[in-house]
């Protein structure tokens, strides 16, 4: 199996990708594998122990690889005080279970940095769908985080995100995954495929 796209919202099957749901979509398909997560944009009320109970069990299922997505977003979801407490609950479950995270983060870098700080986590965290300029890049990767670029990405942080922490993704792009390792490849002056799906593997800790 490679895995070349680390976070998508397109319908199984996908044998290239881990497809990111919420608990209570999870619903496995064969051979399929899954990312499951609380999105910030889902915090608007209060997550009732029946969602921390599904997501729970979700989160433990063979299929499931990592955790999320889950993280912060200061322009849309719930207040970023219940939106701190979600994540960190599913950090720890992250943390408990050894599997990875993979963060949405719209304007939360201080937050998830702050947080990766205090946890010092031995699961990795990645940033999904990264946009942001190289000095945000920098922020990221200082503090360990990996960074997943899809079909949109600042070509200016190409240059700063070393080869080794860099992941690609469709999320809900309806391009290919080969697409978008193309339109990287091309920006960066190299193919990246074979780099893609080793940097995956790593990762998930496969
Ligand atoms: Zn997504």
């Amino acid at each position: 199996m490679t895995i070349l796209d680390i976070h998508t919202h397109h319908a199984a099957p996908q044998p290239n990708g881990v497809i990111a749901v919420s608990p209570a979509d999870f619903n496995p398909a064969p051979d399929q594998l899954y990312s499951v997560g609380i999105h910030p944009w889902q915090t608007v009320e209060d997550t009732t122990e029946e969602v921390w109970e599904k997501m729970e069990q979700a989160a433990r299922h063979p299929q499931v690889v990592a955790i999320g997505e889950c993280g912060i977003d200061l322009l849309k979801g719930g207040p970023l005080f219940r939106q701190m407490i979600v994540l960190k609950r599913e950090a720890l479950l992250a943390e408990s279970l050894g599997k990875p995270l993979i963060l949405h983060s719209v304007k939360g870098q201080e937050m998830i940095i702050g947080m990766k700080k205090e946890m010092n986590p031995s699961v990795n965290w990645m940033i999904h769908g990264f946009r942001g300029k190289p000095t945000v890049a920098q922020m990221y990767l200082k503090a360990g985080l990996w960074l997943s670029l899809g079909e949109n990405f600042n070509p200016d942080s190409l240059s700063v995100i070393p080869s080794d922490c860099l992941l690609a993704e469709t999320d809900e792009s309806p391009c290919s995954i080969q697409e978008v390792i193309e339109k990287i490849s091309s920006a960066i002056g190299h193919d990246i495929t074979q780099t893609v799906a080793d940097n995956a593997f790593r990762f998930l800790n496969f």
